[in-house]
């Protein structure tokens, strides 16, 4: 029989019951495998006694926390759907997706009070639960109280592996947020792919530093450990320091984290901490420089994997394991078990029959299908229609496969830049800029120019203020890696570069102009 994501939990409790399963560091609080399915259970009952049924869905707007993991298969054991929300998004944009998930129960913690209490105070129906105790003032009910309550009962529902497991929002980048809709199998399938790709066994010690509302960690890293019976050590949001002492005092084995994160670490004086314990660095939902890769090599000395892939496809699609780090740094990659990716020309208004397979080198819209791929998106009939075709997801990125089977993502469809007639991507210029020892991060993007339709600017913060315009366009010319029509014809010097909570770099608002939180240090041309 094909196991749920509930019966995951029950299967590893019984095979490890005394392995720690989570060490959530917010409050310090350890838990075994045995102890935690038995307060899951409790958890799903008291869902239960709430009203939440299958098929209801269960919002999450919680940091990584013990309470988000255990309401994942809480959720799963009674057959209900598992909506978390990224507790960086503001009142309306949480509204929104709490009008359109319809949820049973929210659950909460009181770090996002003053985005929630809005909503509570205009929305009658919505029941909140707060997992932090006695600070729940007024509209919500306490989660500890509720779960302390009912009786220690696991409870006889029938899920199946081809019920909906979860909701998940893109971060609606390009428009408003959609639900991606996975089954049980779906991410039962993406776990096991990520515990062959990343040799996963239950002696590993996972951190989970990126936000757990996200895919990569939570479908690629916190289930697969779960899974498999490794251990979990929870951080509640991510800074440099504390992650190198967590990984030395934790002994932690291997950690995700988004490229942005790991130029964090490296700014860090790495060499001052024993980070042996740590065998492999995952890395992906962005590009990563190849000249990054080549620093955490040398400076970490750990085995990287990268990974490719997107919400819809549970994400991960294609892996760049640690022997082929160097040889093709900059790739994404192959394809996982049960994945294909195909490099079509792009159509002009989505899905469109015949789709001209591109050969080997030329760069075209990936397109990609597997055994993860989601359902659709939750009551979106017109946007299903525009992303899948026949099985193939349409991802909006370009890219190109090599002679060798490997793929290259070029960039992301919206943020090609045309000038002059010619298509620039972008990346191939960050990547290059990168090169400069001077540069910390980077972002290129497209702004109008009367003559060439776009001119290419580029977002740099620097390492020190002594980096000027003409230095880097010097760096440029002198490298001979870019035509002269790429090279960046203004620079803007800034503090910092806007991101979301997973730590993307968002181009789309440095391109829309008036970004908060970004000052122009200097200008060059
Ligand atoms: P939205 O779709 O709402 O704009 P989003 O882009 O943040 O949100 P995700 O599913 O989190 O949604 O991200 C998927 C995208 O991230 C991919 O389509 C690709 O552009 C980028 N991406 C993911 N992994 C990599 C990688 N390893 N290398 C380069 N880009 C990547």
């Amino acid at each position: 029989m094909y196991p749920t994501i509930g019966t995951l939990l029950e299967q590893t409790a019984e095979r490890h019951p005394d392995r720690e399963a989570i060490l959530d560091l917010r409050q310090n609080r350890r838990v075994t495998y045995e102890h935690w399915n038995r307060h899951v259970n409790r958890l799903a009952r008291a869902l239960a006694d709430a009203g939440v049924k299958k098929g209801d869905r269960v919002s999450a707007v919680l940091y990584n926390t013990l309470e988000l993991g255990s309401l994942f298969f809480a959720c799963a054991k009674l057959g209900a759907v598992f909506n978390p929300i990224n507790y960086r998004l503001s009142t309306e944009e949480i509204s929104f997706i709490l009008r359109d998930a319809e949820p049973k129960v929210v659950v909460f913690e009181s770090m996002v009070d003053k985005q929630i209490r809005p909503i509570a105070e205009r929305e009658d129906d919505l029941v909140f639960w707060c997992i932090d105790q006695g600070t729940s003032s007024g509209y919500a009910q306490d989660y500890w109280q509720l779960v302390g309550q009912v009786p220690e009962l696991s409870i006889n529902i029938d899920v199946d592996e081809q019920d909906t497991f979860s909701i998940m929002y893109t971060s609606g980048t390009t428009g408003k947020p959609k639900g991606v809709m996975h089954r049980h199998r779906d991410l039962i399938e993406q776990s096991q792919i990520l515990i062959a790709m990343t040799q996963l066994t239950p002696r590993d010690r996972g951190l989970a530093v990126a936000p757990m509302f996200h895919a990569a960690e939570l479908h690629c890293c916190f289930l697969p450990r779960v899974h498999i019976g490794a251990g979990n050590v929870l951080l509640h949001q991510f800074d440099a320091r504390t992650v190198l002492e967590t990984i030395e005092r934790e002994q932690v084995t291997m950690l995700f984290a988004a490229p942005t994160m790991w130029n964090l670490l490296l700014k860090e004086n790495v060499e001052d901490y024993d980070l042996s314990s740590l065998r492999l660095g995952l890395y992906g939902a962005a590009p990563m420089a190849p000249s990054m890769v080549r620093t955490i090599h040398e400076r970490l000395g750990i085995g990287l994997v990268q990974a490719y892939g997107m919400t819809e496809m549970g994400p991960a699609v294609t892996f760049l394991l640690p022997d082929e780090q160097l040889k093709k740094a900059g790739s994404a990659g192959k394809p996982a078990i049960h994945h294909e990716v195909r490099v079509v020309r792009p159509g002009t208004d989505g899905p469109s029959e015949p789709e001209e397979t591109l050969p080997p080198g030329e760069v075209g819209e990936i397109l990609v299908r597997g055994t993860c791929l989601m359902q659709g998106y939750y009551k979106r009939e017109e946007a299903n229609r525009k992303a899948l075709y026949k099985g193939w997801y349409h991802s909006g990125d370009l890219g190109y496969l090599d002679e060798d089977g490997y793929l290259w993502v070029v960039d992301r469809m919206d943020d090609m830049i045309i000038s002059g007639g010619e298509n620039i991507y972008p990346r191939e210029i960050e990547d290059v800029l990168y090169e400069h020892p001077g540069v910390f991060e980077v972002a290129v993007v497209g702004e109008p120019d009367e003559t060439w339709g776009e001119r290419v600017v580029a977002y740099v913060v620097p390492k020190d203020h002594a980096l000027t315009a003409e230095t880097l366009d010097a760096f440029l010319r002198e490298s001979d890696k870019l035509s002269n029509y790429k090279r960046p014809r203004r620079y803007v010097f800034v503090e910092a570069l806007p991101k979301n909570a997973s730590g993307k770099i968002q181009r789309y608002r440095l391109r829309s102009g008036g970004v908060a939180g970004v000052s122009v240090v200097q200008e060059g041309s």
